[in-house]
C-alpha cells in the first residue's frame, strides 16, 4: 500500500508536521518553539532531503555515521545553517568522525562511549551537545543506559567534562508509548536536564504533551522507507 505521506509535496508534509507540533504544545500549555523538530532522513537520498530544506527545515537527524558522512557534507555546504544530529547507536571508534559531523548526540549510553566521547571531543577543540540515551522499556536488546545506571552514567559524563543537555528514550515497540515519556520527563526532572528527546512520527503529539522538547521525525516527512 502506498504511504498517503509519500503523495504529498514535502513542504505540505513538513507544513502538517509543524502545525501538529504548535497544536499539542498549545494543549500542553508550552510554546511551539520550546520543541525542536529533528527531520529523520536515515536512508533517504539527498534528492530527498533538499526539498526540505527548501521548505525551510533546518534540523535533521540520522542514525548512521558513515552515511551521513556520505550524504551530508555537500548538501551543507549548499545549505548553511543545518544542524545534524545524531540518533542511532554510536561505536565508541566512531566517535571522532562523529564529533566532526553532528552538533549533537542522542545516543550517550555507556561509560566507554563517554570516554570515547571526551577524547574526541578534546581532540577535536569542540563540545557536542549530548542527551543520554535511557533503556526506558528495560529491553533486552535495546540500547541505552538502564535505569538503574544512569545516576553514574551522569556522573561519569559530568567529570569528563561532556555537555549532557537531557534524556532520549525509545519506547518499547507496539504498546501504549505515554507512561514510558512520561518517565523519561521525570528523569529528566529527577537529574535537573532540560531536555527530552522524545516521539517519532506515530506519537509526537504525545511526547510533546509530557515534556518533548525534541521530537525525531522520520516517516512522517520523508514517507515510509523501503
Ligand atoms: C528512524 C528513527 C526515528 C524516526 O522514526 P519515524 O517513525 O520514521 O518517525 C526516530 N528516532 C530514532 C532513534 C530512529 O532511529
Amino acid at each position: 500500500m502506498t504511504d498517503p505521506a509519500t503523495l504529498l509535496a514535502p513542504s505540505t508534509r513538513l507544513a502538517d508536521v509543524n502545525a501538529r507540533i504548535a497544536h499539542a504544545a498549545r494543549i500542553a500549555g508550552r510554546r511551539a518553539d520550546a520543541v525542536t523538530l529533528i527531520a529523520v532522513s536515515k536512508t533517504h537520498s539527498a534528492e530527498r532531503i533538499a526539498p526540505l530544506i527548501a521548505a525551510g527545515q533546518r534540523v535533521f537527524g540520522e542514525n548512521r555515521v558513515q552515511e551521513a558522512q556520505a550524504k551530508w557534507p555537500a548538501l551543507r555546504e549548499a545549505h548553511p545553517g543545518i544542524a545534524l544530529h545524531l540518533v542511532g547507536q554510536l561505536q565508541s571508534n566512531k566517535a571522532d568522525e562523529a564529533v566532526a559531523q553532528f552538533d549533537c548526540i542522542h545516543s550517550l549510553d555507556r561509560p566507554s562511549l563517554v570516554g570515547a566521547l571526551a577524547k574526541a571531543m578534546d581532540k577535536a577543540g569542540r563540545r557536542v551537545p549530548c542527551f543520554v540515551q535511557v533503556n526506558i522499556g528495560a529491553e533486552e536488546q535495546k540500547g541505552g543506559c538502564a535505569i538503574a545506571d544512569l545516576p553514574a552514567l551522569l556522573a561519569q559524563a559530568r567529570a569528563a567534562d561532556l555537555p549532557v543537555i537531557g534524556l532520549m528514550c525509545v519506547p518499547p515497540l507496539g504498546i501504549e508509548p505515554a507512561p514510558f515519556f512520561a518517565l523519561l520527563d521525570k528523569l529528566a526532572a529527577d537529574h535537573g536536564l532540560e531536555g527530552r528527546s522524545m516521539g517519532m512520527s506515530d506519537d509526537f503529539e504525545t511526547a510533546i504533551m509530557l515534556g518533548a522538547t525534541h521530537v525525531r521525525v522520520g516517516s512522517a516527512l520523508f514517507g515510509t522507507r523501503g
